[in-house]
């Protein structure tokens, strides 16, 4: 697990991959977007953020990494 706690908020944006500038839905830590121009995902890639426009959001499949991470942090028991 790359660093994020089980309580943590996160949520799920756009971003295009820093070397192939593909879309992927990737995971973030934190509550929204609130302007940082680069972040990490929760699979742990540095990305540049920008608003995503609507064709992104229905286009970007979900970053699987990140869902899986999120998935077995929700299931896990301490
Ligand atoms: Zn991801």
């Amino acid at each position: 697990m790359i660093g994020i706690r089980r309580t943590e908020p996160h949520y799920w944006m756009p971003t295009p991959h820093p070397e192939t500038g593909v879309f992927e839905r990737h995971a973030f830590r934190g509550r929204r977007w609130e302007g940082q121009p680069m972040d990490m995902t929760v699979c742990g890639t540095s990305v540049a953020m920008a608003e995503p426009s609507e064709m992104d959001w229905r286009t970007a499949p979900t970053c699987m990494p990140c869902n899986d991470i999120l998935k077995s942090r929700q299931t896990a028991t301490s």
